[in-house]
């Protein structure tokens, strides 16, 4: 088998990069691990940044979004259950985000995928890539029935997540990681209840962070800081509903509407960025290269641009002969992963309670946040992050 671009992992940087590429005529194939229940099943992002709308419309694969997404112009934040909002469509000249869930876009990418003739391996295991430092690398994997396939392309991109084989495909001598763990996770839950508040809530409290977010106008996400080692059995719904509403303040605790979780887990918080994102003939996109904390919804947005600017620049290979796209990718990648690790760092730190935090920690916090609330130029700053910066 044969093809120009083969892709590793169907997650949303795999599949935004397959679709990009079968517009501009460009053959791919994507070699994904699980099955399709098991990819769109995954309960994940949900803020898409205007970047990532935009190329939903542009793929002309944004029916379901422009019916069912929330557009947000603005968020709020909270200071020990005091509410204050930012209006991020008045602060950048008109952006905005849209809530429409990872999941979401995950079967509008899957369901299109057939008709647009991008061509997805179900269940490839055991993936090797070979000859990515020469001119035609090679990929292998095995199928359910035990066979082995392979495909020789002219470059491989490795959309596999943290986890996934590309990156350790790449010499250690050659690559550099940057790592922060923070000192806590994230307790998450679903639930079929209308969310407290039409926007999002970040919510800074002396017991910890809480997030107030959504999914729909009847299905609500709702996060809460927890220790790192906090077990899930020992949060019921009724205790997780109490803390959420302490830390939400009184008048928006008061408001909050309690249900039954359908899902409940915990993420832990990491900020990771593995430099460069090219080696040869094998590129790194998304979760593969890099891992943000949840706190500004920035990974799903990351993934889909790393490839919207890999895309740009294998056309610019293939179309106009051109090896500068190419060449430039990991460099013009990483000046926006950066800047978007910089934000979801910041965010973080700004909003959460760390284990060693002393008094002084707690009033820098709090001056920050009330420099925010006062300071259009500081509300601008956050919104013009948030809302994600432009492509460059
Ligand atoms: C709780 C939570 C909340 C989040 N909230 C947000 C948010 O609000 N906004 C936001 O932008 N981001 C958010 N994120 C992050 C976002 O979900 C990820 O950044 C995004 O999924 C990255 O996409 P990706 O395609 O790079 O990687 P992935 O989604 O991880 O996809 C990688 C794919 O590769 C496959 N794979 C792995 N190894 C192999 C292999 N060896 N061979 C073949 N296939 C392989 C995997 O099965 C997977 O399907 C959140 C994440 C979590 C966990």
């Amino acid at each position: 088998m044969r093809t120009q671009v083969a892709i590793i992992g169907a997650g949303p940087a795999g599949m935004f990069l397959a679709h990009l590429l079968a517009r501009d005529g460009i053959d791919a194939i994507v070699l994904e691990r699980h099955d399709r229940e098991y990819v769109e099943g995954r309960v994940r992002a949900g803020v898409l940044e205007q970047v990532t709308v935009d190329l939903l419309h542009g793929l002309g694969l944004a029916d379901r979004l422009d019916e069912q997404g929330l557009v947000h112009g603005g968020t709020n934040l909270s200071l020990d259950g005091e509410l204050f909002h930012i209006d991020m469509e008045g602060l950048t000249d008109g952006r905005t985000v849209t809530v429409y869930g990872q999941q979401e876009v995950m079967h509008d990418l899957f369901e299109a995928a057939d008709e647009r003739g991008v061509r997805i391996v179900w269940n490839a295991r055991e993936v090797t890539i070979e000859g990515a430092d020469g001119t035609a690398p090679t990929v292998r994997w095995r199928e359910q029935t035990g066979d082995q396939y392979e495909v020789r392309c002219d470059f491989v991109v490795g959309c596999d997540g943290q986890h996934g084989v590309s990156r350790k495909s790449i010499p250690a001598s050659v690559q550099r990681e940057f790592e922060r763990i923070y000192p806590f996770g994230w307790l998450g839950i679903l639930a079929e209840v209308p969310p407290v508040e039409d926007e999002l809530i970040y919510a800074n409290h002396e017991r910890g962070f809480a997030l107030a977010s959504m999914r729909s106008p009847t299905r609500s996400r709702y996060y809460i800081q927890c220790d790192i080692d906090e077990k899930l059995e020992d949060w019921s719904d009724e205790r997780f509903w109490d803390e959420l509403c302490l830390r939400l303040g009184p008048e928006v605790g008061a408001r909050v509407v309690r249900g039954p979780s359908f899902e409940k887990s915990i993420a832990p918080l990491r900020s990771f960025v593995a430099e460069p994102m090219r080696w040869n003939r094998l590129f790194l996109a998304g979760d593969a290269a890099h891992i943000v904390p949840p706190t500004g919804a920035k990974g799903m947005n990351l993934a889909v641009s790393d490839v919207a600017i890999l895309a740009e620049a294998f056309v610019e290979h293939y179309t106009e002969n051109s090896d500068a796209g190419i060449d430039n990718y990991s460099s013009r990648a990483l000046a926006r992963v950066w800047k978007a690790v910089r934000f979801s760092w910041w965010f973080t730190s700004i909003t959460h309670r760390y284990p060693d935090m002393d008094g002084f920690d707690r009033r820098m916090q709090m001056a920050e946040l009330e420099y925010i609330r006062g300071s259009l130029p500081a509300q601008r700053t956050l919104a013009e992050n948030y809302v994600g910066l432009p492509l460059e």
